[in-house]
Formats: C-alpha cells, sequence, structure tokens
C-alpha cells in the first residue's frame, strides 16, 4: 500500500498544476461573462414556456370572461327591449329586477376582468423582459465564447503535457483506488488525499477536523488508505509513510 500511497501522492502533486490552470481560467472576466450567458441560453427554453404556462390559464379565463359579458349584455338589451313594450306593472317590475341583476353581473365580471388583464399584463412584462435579457446574453455569449475559447487554447498543450503525465503515474495505480480519487475530484473536492498524523492517541481528519475512530486509525497505521467518515477524503498515516 505504501507504493500506492506515494503514487497517489505523485498523481496528485500534478493534477493540481492542472486544477491552478482550470482555476485560474475560471477567474478570468472572459470565463465569467461566457459562463454566465451560456447558462442563461441553456435554461432561457424553460423558462419561457413556464411564464407561457402562467400565462394561457389567465388568458383562457379572460376570453371566457369576455364572452359572458356579451351574453349578458344581450340579455339586458332584451329586458331593456320588453320594458318599452311591457304595459303590466308585475311585469314591468319583474322585467326591471331581471335588467338590474344582470347589470350587476356585467359589473361584476367587468372587475374581474381588470383584475385579470393586470395579471397578464405583469406576464407580458416579465416575458419582455426575458426577450431583452435573451437578447444581451445572446450578445455576450457571441463576444466572450471566442475569447474564453481562445484564452482555453493557450493553455491547452500545458494541460495536455500535465495530463500524459498524469496516465503515466496512473498506470501505477490500483484502478479502483483511481478511480476513488477521479469521482472526488470530479465532485470539485481538493486535494483529495490527505495525510493523517497517527502519533498521538486521537486523530483527526486534517480536512474537515472530524475526529477517527480507534479501528479508522488501526487501519491507517497498518498502511490502508481509508476514506475519512465525514468528508469523504483519502486518509493515509503519513507516520508510517516510508
Ligand atoms: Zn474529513
Amino acid at each position: 500500500m505504501n507504493d500506492q500511497i506515494k503514487y497517489l501522492l505523485k498523481y496528485q502533486s500534478v493534477d493540481g498544476k492542472v486544477k491552478e490552470i482550470e482555476d485560474s481560467l475560471k477567474k478570468t472576466e472572459e470565463a465569467k461573462k461566457y459562463y454566465t450567458a451560456s447558462k442563461f441560453l441553456k435554461t432561457v427554453g424553460e423558462v419561457a414556456s413556464s411564464i407561457d404556462a402562467k400565462a394561457k390559464p389567465l388568458i383562457d379565463s379572460y376570453n371566457a370572461l369576455v364572452s359572458d359579458v356579451k351574453q349578458l349584455e344581450n340579455q339586458a338589451e332584451e329586458f331593456a327591449k320588453s320594458v318599452e313594450s311591457c304595459e303590466n306593472d308585475d311585469e314591468l317590475n319583474y322585467l326591471k329586477k331581471k335588467f338590474q341583476d344582470v347589470a350587476n353581473s356585467i359589473l361584476q365580471k367587468e372587475d374581474a376582468i381588470k383584475n385579470l388583464q393586470k395579471n397578464i399584463d405583469d406576464i407580458f412584462n416579465e416575458y419582455n423582459k426575458l426577450k431583452e435579457e435573451n437578447g444581451v446574453m445572446k450578445a455576450q455569449y457571441n463576444e466572450f465564447a471566442p475569447k474564453f475559447k481562445e484564452l482555453r487554447d493557450s493553455k491547452a498543450p500545458e494541460v495536455k503535457s500535465l495530463k500524459s503525465e498524469l496516465e503515466e503515474i496512473a498506470k501505477n495505480i490500483e484502478p479502483s483506488l483511481m478511480q476513488k480519487y477521479i469521482s472526488k475530484r470530479e465532485d470539485k473536492r481538493f486535494p483529495i488525499i490527505f495525510g493523517v498524523d497517527t502519533s498521538t492517541n486521537s486523530c483527526y481528519c486534517p480536512a474537515c477536523a472530524t475526529g477517527m475512530s480507534i479501528s479508522a486509525k488501526n487501519e491507517l497505521v497498518s498502511g490502508n488508505i481509508k476514506e475519512c467518515e465525514n468528508c469523504r477524503r483519502l486518509l493515509y498515516s503519513q507516520t508510517e509513510l516510508k
């Protein structure tokens, strides 16, 4: 296991150089502008659909209310005509009451239409804002995608040579151990392998300061690599490494 630890440490130190380059690229203005724009453009369709989904039932209700009002207006007109030609007082009162009911319903529906109109306007504003932002982000993407690519390309030869160095070192590392390292690296944890001082009674993970059980410590002392129970980093005994 001693050799495995040494190779993994060697691998990590070269990998650290790759990570440094990756990090320095990420910090550039070009990368930030490129990633913001490309993230926006990837999700804009979904955002637009969710706005559509919000608008659709409101527009349906709006159209239904408008057609209700038209119907009620026709009824009101009928009642008004009947009132004109009516000579019987009881019937006249009945018609007037009916007319009043219809007129009240129209007012109520018109209020509901106004409220809906406001909500629909808000959604349209939201949509227009998104459209505007989409234009800005498209321009930003077109400007910064090539700039970012150029920057990344300028580092490519260095990264390539480091990666072939990594491949060479990896040949000496057990595949299952290598796989563990790689998957942790993909989780953006770095460094991944840590040496633990096992010379004292109580041992701690140097990465997250979690105390180790006696059995975990014993495994490290016997030369094994063990994952920290808390942060899942790979631990070995620095004290025992020869
Ligand atoms: Zn830990």
